[in-house]
């Protein structure tokens, strides 16, 4: 399983600077999480301002 983030993203970048598998990266309106990439550690949970990323 992997991390996925919602669409409540505000796209501030946070959680992309503390994943420490770089998987997070700006997509088209909010930032994805990669799955294949993804080690599913919950820092890009523990790190957004609005919850937006969730385990999948
Ligand atoms: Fe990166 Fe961890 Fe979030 Fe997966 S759960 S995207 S490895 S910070
Ligand atoms: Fe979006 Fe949250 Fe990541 Fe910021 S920390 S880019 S709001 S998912």
């Amino acid at each position: 399983m992997a991390y996925v983030i919602s669409d409540d993203c505000i796209q501030c970048g946070a959680c992309a600077a503390e994943c420490p598998v770089s998987a997070i990266s700006e997509g088209d309106g909010k930032y994805v999480i990669d799955a294949d990439t993804c080690v599913d550690c919950g820092t890009c949970a523990d790190t957004c301002p609005v919850g937006a990323p969730s385990e999948g």
